[in-house]
């Protein structure tokens, strides 16, 4: 297992103890290996609650069990439904008191398309990356997530599903830059692709980064292991700066580099993400931008309107500029599809509702950050790149 991060609770979680160190630990305590299976089995199913509820299992050792390993890292603190009760946010609170959120969407079956049901869950509490755009950015970076973390959202999903109904898919879209906790996710990702435990094919799972292009190209190294999507929110490196600060340390053509040849070696298309700020990023010149920088590469693009956040100036685009912006991607060759964002009332935009139980900032501060941030679209619009630096904590 990877090191954790310092929690308040040193026992491991029991989701990411591999199955040799969990058929170890009960081989010290005279237990057969076949009870290794019945304990993942069990935790995978989403049923029982502690070890305490298995009736297969001795009530010694299920005792021991609670006591040198944690059956679940996250308690549920709130569970808020919209959309007709199709998008389900859920605020999960960590050992040490940190919170962070996972989103459930439930599409359903139509046109030859059977029904889906995706999972956003977060690697990170917070993020260092600070797109202004995103509620989580606005946090700041808290902590890396504990692999057992990580997976224990998904096992909060399966637990609420109704019976028979299984996730078909896990996208790392919700808090925190997952390339910034490449080595838990990856451990993670095992867990999820492990038919012992999830069984969820690499098809059916999907890392999305701002642009870790050191990160990128690890994944490259390792083959495909899931759908790699790529935040782009603009092609031109002046606008970039402002929106992805990440951008400062590498800029979009590296980035787009790094993910071209991740397709080329993995024969995998990339995803490209643009959340639509109206105004700022959905001109007709960045549509052609955008063209120019993916033409003849293997890729798609999503468009996704902004969900507004309280310390942005910005709101989405209206929807015929983004059909417009969509059309010039498309005549291009690139295929481009427009999504509509989940759970808008509820604040299922990357991390929006533990931004709002964090604390809205005072309002003075809240009118300067927009102000500023005005001042540094316009800028960026004109073409001039911004001279901040990089945020602290990218590089490590
Ligand atoms: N840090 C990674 C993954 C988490 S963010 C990344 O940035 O790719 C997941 C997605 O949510 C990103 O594509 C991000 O651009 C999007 N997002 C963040 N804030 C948003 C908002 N206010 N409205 C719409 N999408 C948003
Ligand atoms: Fe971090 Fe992604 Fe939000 Fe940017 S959009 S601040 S990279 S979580």
């Amino acid at each position: 297992m990877v090191d954790a991060p310092r929690t308040g609770d040193p026992r491991p979680g029991l989701s990411a103890v591999p199955a040799d160190e969990l058929v170890a630990w009960l081989a010290a305590r005279g237990e057969p290996a076949y009870r290794a299976r019945q304990l993942e089995q069990a935790v995978w199913a989403g049923a029982a609650m502690s070890a305490a509820d298995l009736t297969t299992l001795p009530r010694p050792l299920a005792a021991a069990i609670e006591e040198a390993f944690r059956w679940s890292t996250v308690v549920d603190e709130a569970i808020v439904a919209s959309d007709g009760g199709q998008t389900e946010k859920a605020l999960h609170r960590l050992s040490d008191g940190l919170t962070i959120e996972s989103v459930l969407m439930h599409y359903p079956a139509r046109s030859g398309r059977k029904a889906r049901h995706t999972l956003c869950i977060s690697s990170q509490g917070g993020c260092a990356v600070g797109c202004p755009f995103c509620a989580t950015g606005e946090l700041g970076f808290e902590r890396d997530l504990e692999t057992a973390e990580i997976l224990d959202q998904v096992r909060s999903a399966i637990a609420r599903l109704e019976s028979g109904v299984r996730l078909t898919n896990v996208v790392f879209m919700g808090m925190g830059e997952p390339l910034l906790n490449l080595d838990r996710v990856l451990e993670a990702v095992a867990a999820l692709n492990d038919p012992a435990r999830l069984g969820l094919g690499a098809r059916h799972i999907t890392v999305s980064t701002s642009g870790v292009v050191p990160g990128i190209r690890r994944l490259t190294a390792l083959g495909p292991q899931f759908t790699l999507a790529i935040s782009l929110h603009a092609a031109r490196n002046a606008l970039r700066d402002v929106l992805v600060p990440l951008n400062r340390r590498w800029p979009v053509e590296e980035v787009v580099a790094a993910a071209r040849e991740h397709a080329r070696a993995t024969g995998r298309r990339i995803s490209y993400e643009m959340t639509m700020i109206g105004g700022v990023n959905d001109t007709d010149d960045d549509a052609d931008a955008v063209a120019e920088l993916l033409r003849g590469d293997l890729a798609h693009v999503n468009l996704i309107p902004m969900n507004s956040v309280a310390h942005t100036p910005w709101q989405a685009s209206p929807m015929p500029v983004i059909e417009r912006f969509a059309a010039r991607i498309e005549g291009a060759g690139i295929p481009v599809t427009i999504r509509r964002n989940r759970g808008v009332e509820i604040g299922a935009a990357c991390g929006q509702l533990a931004a709002e139980r964090a604390g809205a900032p005072p309002i003075p501060a809240v009118a300067l950050r927009r102000s500023r941030l005005e001042a540094a679209s316009a800028r960026a619009l004109r073409g001039e790149r911004s001279d901040e630096p990089v945020p602290a904590g990218i590089v490590r």
